[in-house]
């Protein structure tokens, strides 16, 4: 039976620490799908048709990785890809305390769905999204930050 993970979030944007999760979690999986969840209540900085793309090019040469969004619940998404486990990174306590909670909740719904924590390569575990938003937002470069060339990305706001 293929060991397919769900690798679910925000991704706004996909950074080089997520895509450092997705290549550690290639030696355990035969197929990783990363999925960006859809927040009905939150609005997107780096658009979402835009961030498929880019992450679908970083990955180009991966066939064991693909890429969807989906609305609605995590484990449901999961169930429906045939994905027995989630892939979630771990930087710190705070990920750990979140974590916790959602990977209990995930196993309420789907009765047993394993999520499999890697922790942060040191060098890449300050990085986050919200900071790579800030910085983009006043104007820094945050190309450094990103496993694609942002250049060509046409913000729509
Ligand atoms: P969410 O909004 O669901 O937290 P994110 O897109 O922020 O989604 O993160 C998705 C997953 O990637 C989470 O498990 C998060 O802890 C992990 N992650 C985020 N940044 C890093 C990083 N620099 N190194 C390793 N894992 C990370």
């Amino acid at each position: 039976m293929k060991r397919i993970a769900l690798f679910p979030g925000s991704f706004d944007p996909f950074t080089k620490g997520h895509e450092d999760i997705v290549l550690r979690g290639l030696r355990l999986f035969d197929e990783i799908v990363i999925g960006i969840g859809r927040n009905a209540h939150k609005d997107r900085y780096f658009p979402l048709d835009q961030m498929i793309r880019l992450i679908e090019g970083a990955f180009a040469n991966e066939p064991a990785v693909r890429v969807i969004s989906y609305d609605g619940l995590t484990a449901h998404v999961a169930k429906e890809v045939g994905a027995r486990f989630l892939l979630r990174g771990l930087r710190n306590t705070t990920d750990f305390e979140y974590e916790n909670g959602i990977s209990q909740v995930n196993r309420y719904v789907y009765e047993g769905v394993e999520t499999v924590f890697l922790i942060t390569s040191p060098h890449l575990a300050p990085i986050s999204s919200s900071i790579i938003r800030d910085l983009h937002r006043y104007g820094q470069h945050v190309n450094e930050f990103l496993p694609y060339p942002l250049d060509d990305l046409h913000l729509v706001k």
